[in-house]
C-alpha cells in the first residue's frame, strides 16, 4: 500500500527517537534518554558520542553547518552558523563536532537585549544545549543547517532568554504537582509535564501590495487606512471554503511543519477576510514553544514562495479583527493522567478539584503578571477591542464546573455533577451523540475547555514562553502553599475539602461566565476590583512589585535582577516599537500622502478654473466644496505631522525606561491618532488613482 505523504515526510528533519537509535550506540542512547526524561546529568563522554551521531546524521542529510538555536528577549529566535570544518594540520579539511561544541556555545551577548544585566564591554554569554527539545535540520533555499535548541545565559548565569525561565518553571510546577500527587497516594508519579497546544492566527495578503506599504514593512501593521465598504459583518469568512492560493500555501506549510516533527492538525479561515488559523496537536510546553517559533518562521517563509506575505501582527488592520494565539495548557503526569480532566464525576474528583482551585487562585492572585505575559505593543491594539478578550483577566468555567463551585461554596463539598445530555437534532438519519457538559465562551481570556485551560489573550506574534512561564510559576506557588497545608493536616480528607473550599471562596471573583465583550463587564470588573491594565506599560509595572519577586524567587523561576532587567527590556521594547511607528507615519505622510493630496486639490482647483473659464455660468460648487474640505484636512494632516515629529524627537531624548515608555503611551499614541484621522478621511475622498498605497479592500479581499 502506498504511504501517505504525512507518513513519508513526518519528522524527517528531526533528530528523533528513531534517528537517535539508529545513530547512537545503545548505551549512549539510554544515557541520553535518561537525561531527557529524568533530568539526570549528562557526562562529557556521552555528549561526545551524541555529538558525533548528530553530526553524522546532519551530514548524511546535506548539512554543512550547525548552530545553537536560541530565543533571546527580542521574542524572535537567533542563530549563528558554524561549519563542521576543521583541519588535521595537513591542509585537508576534516569534519568535526565535539561534545563541547554541542553542549556550550559562546555568542556575543552584548547585542541582545539584557536590560542592564550586561554592559557592552562584558560581552560573554553562553548558549547551553537543551536536550529536552530535539535538534532539527533547517532548510533554507537548499542550504541545510543543524539546529540545536539551547538556553541563553550571561557569564554570571542570569537568564538572557525566554527558554531558561520556561524550563525552570516547568521544573517548579512538576515538583509542586508531584508533592500533591504523593499526598494523594500516587507515589508512582515522578514527574508532571505541562502540555501546551498553541493555535496560531495569521493574515495572508498579496506580497506585491505588501511591498507598497512601508507601514507593513517596517511595523507589521497598517498605520493608516480607511475601512472598505465590506468588512467582516456578513460572517462569511469564518470557516469559509479555503481558496486555491491559500490552500496551496497551507499544503506547503503543513509539509514543512510535518518535516520538522510539528503536529500541524487543523486549519481554517478565521473571522476577518484574509485571516486564517493553524493549530497543532499539543506537546510539552518546551517543545511547543520551540515549535511555535518555527511555525511563525515557516509561515512567513512559505508565504513568500506563493507571492504572499504572512502578517503575524496582532492588529494589522484597524477596524478588522486582529490575530491572537490561544495557549491551551494542561498538566499531565508521567503515568499519562491529565490532571485537568474532570472525569465522569468531577464533584468527587478531589485531585481534579485541587488542581482546578490552584489554577483559579493562581490566575486571580497573579492576574497582572499573566496580563503582562500577553503584552506587546501590537496586542495593546487588540485586547479590549470588541473582537478580542478584554484586557481584564477573568476565568470562564462553564455551567458544569460553576454548578460544582456553587455547591462547594454553599455546602463545603459538592455531591453531584450535571452531565452532557443526548443531542437530538430532529433528524432520524443523524446518529445520536452526547453534548458536552458545557457550551463554549469565545469572549473569555482564560477559559476552561473540557480538559485544559485556554489562555486567549496572547498576541499572535509573541513567543508562548512568557505566558507559560508565568502560568507554571504562579500555579506552582499556589500548589506549594496547598501542599504545605495538606502535609501538616491530621485529617487529610477534610483538609482537602477545606483547601478546595477556601481557595475557591477567596478567588471566586475572578470567575465570569458572561459576555466578556460587553461594556457592562468593564464596570462589573471594576466593582470586583479586577485589574484592567490597558497597555503593556501599565502591566510592566507589576513585574518588579515585591509580591511578584517573592513568587518568582520562591519558585526558582526568576531572580530579582532578572526581573528588574526584564522590566527594563519591556519598557525599551515598547518605546522602540512606537518610535518606529511614529517615524514611519511621519515619513509616509510627508513623502506619500501629503503630496498625493496636494495633487488632488490641485486637480480640483484646475477643474474649477478650467470649467469656469469654459463656461462662467457652470455650477462648480461640488469641486469647491471638495476642495475646501480636502484643504482643511490637508492642513490638519500637516500640523499633525509637525507635532508628531517634534514629540517623537523629544521622546527619543528621554532616558530609556519607564518614563520614556509612558511618554510614548501618553503623548506619541494620541499624536499618531491625530495624524491618522485626517489621512483616513482623505482616503475616502481622493481619486483612487492618486492614492499612493493599496487600500484595505484591495489587501483584504484581493488575495
Ligand atoms: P478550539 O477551536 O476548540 O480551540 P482547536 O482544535 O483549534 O480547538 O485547538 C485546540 C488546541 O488545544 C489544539 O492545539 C490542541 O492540541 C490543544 N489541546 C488539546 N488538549 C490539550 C491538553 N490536554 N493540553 C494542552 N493542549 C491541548
Ligand atoms: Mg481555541
Amino acid at each position: 500500500m502506498q504511504k501517505n505523504m504525512i507518513e513519508d515526510v513526518f519528522a524527517t528533519r528531526v533528530f528523533s527517537d528513531e534517528v537517535m537509535q539508529q545513530y547512537l550506540p545503545k548505551k549512549t542512547y539510554a544515557a541520553l534518554k535518561s537525561t531527557m526524561e529524568n533530568g539526570s546529568e549528562l557526562s562529557a563522554e556521552v555528549a561526545n558520542v551524541v555529538a558525533h551521531g548528530m553530526k553524522e546524521w546532519a551530514l548524511a542529510n546535506g548539512a554543512t553547518h550547525y548552530t545553537h538555536w536560541f530565543q533571546p528577549m527580542t521574542g524572535a529566535t537567533a542563530e549563528k552558523h558554524d561549519s563542521f570544518i576543521s583541519t588535521d594540520g595537513e591542509a585537508k579539511a576534516v569534519l568535526e563536532f565535539s561534545g563541547k561544541e554541542l553542549i556550550k556555545g559562546e555568542p556575543d551577548a552584548s547585542s541582545f537585549p539584557s536590560g542592564g544585566l550586561r554592559a557592552t564591554f562584558e560581552a560573554r554569554g553562553y548558549t547551553a544545549w537543551d536536550c529536552t527539545s530535539p535538534a532539527f535540520l533547517k532548510e533554507n533555499a537548499g542550504v541545510t543547517v543543524l539546529c540545536i535548541p539551547t538556553a541563553f545565559c550571561s557569564y554570571t548565569g542570569e537568564a538572557l532568554d525566554k527558554k531558561t525561565p520556561l524550563l525552570r518553571s516547568m521544573e517548579a510546577i512538576s515538583k509542586q504537582a508531584v508533592r500533591i500527587l504523593h499526598l494523594f497516594g500516587q507515589t508512582e508519579v515522578q514527574h508532571v509535564d505541562c502540555s501546551v497546544g498553541a493555535e496560531q492566527e495569521y493574515f495572508l495578503i498579496d506580497r506585491e501590495k505588501y511591498l507598497k506599504r512601508e507601514d507593513l514593512i517596517f511595523t507589521g501593521r497598517t498605520l493608516f487606512g480607511a475601512m472598505p465598504p465590506k468588512g467582516q459583518e456578513l460572517d462569511d469568512h469564518y470557516f469559509g471554503a479555503i481558496r486555491e492560493r491559500q490552500s496551496q500555501f497551507m499544503r506547503d506549510l503543513n509539509e514543512e511543519l510535518w518535516k520538522l516533527g510539528i503536529l500541524a492538525k487543523t486549519q481554517h479561515n478565521e473571522v476577518a477576510p484574509g485571516q486564517h488559523e493553524m493549530a497543532p496537536i499539543y506537546t510539552t510546553a518546551n517543545i511547543a514553544t520551540d515549535h511555535n517559533q518555527l511555525v511563525m518562521e515557516t509561515m512567513k517563509k512559505v508565504a513568500r514562495r506563493h507571492g504572499l506575505e504572512c502578517l503575524l501582527h496582532e492588529k494589522p488592520f484597524d477596524g478588522v479583527n486582529g490575530s491572537g494565539k490561544h495557549d491551551n495548557w494542561s498538566l499531565v503526569t508521567d503515568t499519562g493522567v491529565n490532571l485537568l480532566s474532570p472525569g465522569k464525576k468531577p464533584h468527587d474528583n478531589k485531585l481534579f478539584l485541587i488542581f482546578l482551585a490552584a489554577v483559579v487562585s493562581a490566575v486571580d492572585e497573579y492576574a497582572p503578571l499573566l496580563r503582562l505575559s500577553a503584552a506587546c505593543p501590537g496586542n495593546d491594539h487588540r485586547l479590549g477591542g470588541d473582537e478580542a478578550p478584554p484586557a481584564i483577566i477573568s476565568i470562564f468555567l462553564g455551567e458544569q464546573l460553576q454548578d460544582i463551585l456553587d455547591q462547594i461554596l454553599r455546602k463545603g463539598t459538592a455531591d453531584h455533577a450535571d452531565s452532557g445530555e443526548a443531542m437530538d437534532m430532529g433528524v432520524q438519519t443523524i446518529p445520536n451523540f452526547k453534548k458536552d457538559a458545557t457550551d463554549r465562551n469565545r469572549t473569555s481570556p482564560f477559559a476552561f475547555t473540557g480538559n485544559k485551560f485556554e489562555f486567549r489573550m496572547v498576541g499572535s506574534s509573541m513567543s508562548i514562553a512568557g505566558p507559560n512561564t508565568v502560568l507554571n510559576a504562579a500555579v506552582a506557588e499556589i500548589l506549594s502553599k496547598m501542599a504545605d497545608k495538606l502535609e501538616k493536616a491530621d485529617d487529610f480528607d477534610s483538609a482537602v475539602d477545606e483547601v478546595i473550599h477556601d481557595y475557591l471562596r477567596d478567588h471566586q471573583h475572578i470567575i465570569f461566565n458572561g459576555n466578556g465583550y460587553a461594556p457592562e463587564w468593564i464596570e462589573e470588573a471594576k466593582e470586583r476590583e479586577l485589574p484592567n491594565l490597558r497597555t503593556m506599560v501599565d502591566a510592566t509595572d507589576y513585574l518588579t512589585k515585591e509580591d511578584s519577586i517573592k513568587m518568582f524567587e520562591s519558585q526558582g523561576v526568576f531572580t530579582r535582577p532578572e526581573l528588574e532587567s526584564r522590566a527594563e527590556i519591556y519598557y525599551e521594547a515598547y518605546a522602540k516599537a512606537l518610535n518606529i511607528e511614529a517615524r514611519t507615519m511621519v515619513k509616509m505622510a510627508t513623502k506619500q500622502y501629503i503630496p498625493a493630496v496636494i495633487s488632488y486639490v490641485t486637480s480640483l482647483a484646475d477643474s474649477v478654473n478650467s470649467v469656469t473659464k469654459a463656461c462662467p455660468d457652470a455650477d462648480v460648487s461640488v469641486q469647491k466644496d471638495m476642495l475646501t474640505r480636502a484643504s482643511v484636512l490637508l492642513k490638519q494632516a500637516k500640523d499633525a505631522v509637525v507635532r508628531l515629529r517634534e514629540e517623537d524627537e523629544k521622546a527619543s531624548t528621554l532616558e530609556e525606561g519607564k518614563a520614556q515608555a509612558e511618554y510614548f503611551r501618553d503623548v506619541i499614541c494620541p499624536a499618531m491618532d491625530a495624524l491618522r484621522a485626517p489621512i483616513d478621511e482623505l482616503e475616502n475622498m481622493v481619486d483612487k488613482k492618486l492614492w499612493p498605497v493599496p487600500a484595505y479592500g484591495e489587501m483584504l479581499f484581493e488575495v
